[in-house]
């Protein structure tokens, strides 16, 4: 199986000036050869693009791409290759889930990215050694599980530097206490528990306050200033201690649920369709419920276990969790039901996620009492 294990490191002005001008090159070669397809009538493959770069850079006016290693420029020439074909097959159907726009040109105010295969880094102890960039050494915040594939150099918009390693690693032997667990996904409480256990989200409040008074700031300022870029660099760090937030709380969250349970049952939120509906679309996306998803699935794989996701048409608020009995479609507002059938008295969210447990471990009510 494999994963990413990405690093935090800080160059040397000399290895900032060399990765600038390595990041400059791959944008070059990507946007070069982007502008190539879309003026094809036939799609150029990677081996086509692969050649014309050798060519390229024999030219007297693209000598300086020369002064770069060139596996980072083969391997952005490979990503596009692998752009086009995704794009292809989600319009044709034969790749499932999120449709997949058509490749986009790379800016320089965007995420910058190269990436080395092994013939152009090697690792000495605690030094990475890039090609033509030199020995870096990375804050090793945990030990890589075996020699990587390849590694990727990534610059984001507020100028952190971090190496992404590819390696193997090993599905994980834990025992799961409990045997199923339902999970109810909500805006103003994160996750409800059939177990009963429920996990508030982060207060992102402050945070997108800042944002958002920058923003306006930003609107401002007359494009191509300094200030203007001083102001979006300050945005950009702002969204990554938001982002850092967000990803240190759904980790957290993510394994302690994989580690404790063999099934894990959620709902299938129509996320994409939310997110439309102006008013939610803010916190829904700050809580990142479809990367929440991605790693309960992710997880549930190193650790073995099962995960299900149910029709999001499942009526699973609407049935009480104890006997079964329908009461139909409760208002939002209404937070605590007293089954008319039982007796008992649930709450709301709690006994949807009871109800997404049973559903997703194949349990059905009887359907005669509804
Ligand atoms: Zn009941």
């Amino acid at each position: 199986m494999k994963a990413r294990y990405q690093y935090r490191f800080y160059p040397t002005d000399q290895q900032q000036q060399s990765l600038a001008q390595l990041f400059g090159c791959c944008r070059w070669v990507w946007n070069d050869a982007l502008a190539l397809c879309k003026a094809s009538e036939k799609l150029p493959g990677y081996s086509k693009l692969s050649a014309m770069l050798t060519l390229v850079k024999k030219t007297e006016d693209r000598e300086w791409l020369n002064g770069v290693s060139s596996v980072p420029l083969q391997q952005s020439l490979r990503y596009l290759a692998t752009a086009y074909k995704n794009f292809f097959d989600s319009l044709t159907g034969k790749r499932k889930g999120k449709k997949v726009g058509s490749p986009r040109f790379k800016k320089r105010t965007n995420d910058q990215s190269a990436e080395f295969t092994k013939a152009a880094f090697s690792i000495n102890g605690e030094t990475v050694y890039l090609a033509k960039i030199g020995d870096i050494k990375p804050i090793w915040s945990r030990d890589l599980p075996s020699e990587p594939s390849s590694v990727k150099v990534l610059k984001d918009c507020a100028n952190r530097y971090f190496l992404s390693f590819v390696v193997d690693v090993e599905p994980v032997q834990i025992d799961a206490q409990n045997q199923s667990i339902g999970i109810d996904l909500g805006i103003k409480t994160f996750a409800f528990m059939s177990n009963g256990e429920k996990a508030e989200s982060p207060d992102y409040s402050l945070l997108d306050r800042k944002v958002r008074k920058l923003q306006r700031k930003l609107a401002r300022q007359p494009k191509g200033t300094r200030r203007r870029d001083k102001t979006r660099l300050k945005i950009a760090k702002l969204h990554n201690r938001i982002a850092d937030k967000r990803k240190d709380f759904l980790h957290k969250l993510s394994t302690k649920i994989v580690r404790e349970n063999q099934s894990i049952v959620l709902e299938d939120l129509n996320v994409s369709g939310m997110v439309k509906n102006r008013k939610l679309s803010r916190a829904i996306s700050l809580q990142g419920w479809r990367a929440f998803r991605d790693l309960l699935k992710a997880k549930s794989e190193k650790f073995g276990r099962n995960f299900v996701v149910i029709n999001r048409w499942e009526p699973t608020s609407q049935i009480c969790s104890d006997c079964g009995y329908r009461w139909g479609k409760l208002d939002l507002k209404v937070r605590t039901v007293q089954c008319l059938s039982c007796g008992s008295i649930h709450d709301r969210d709690e006994n949807a996620a009871k109800n997404i447990e049973k559903v997703g471990t194949g349990y059905r009510h009887d359907s005669k009492r509804t």
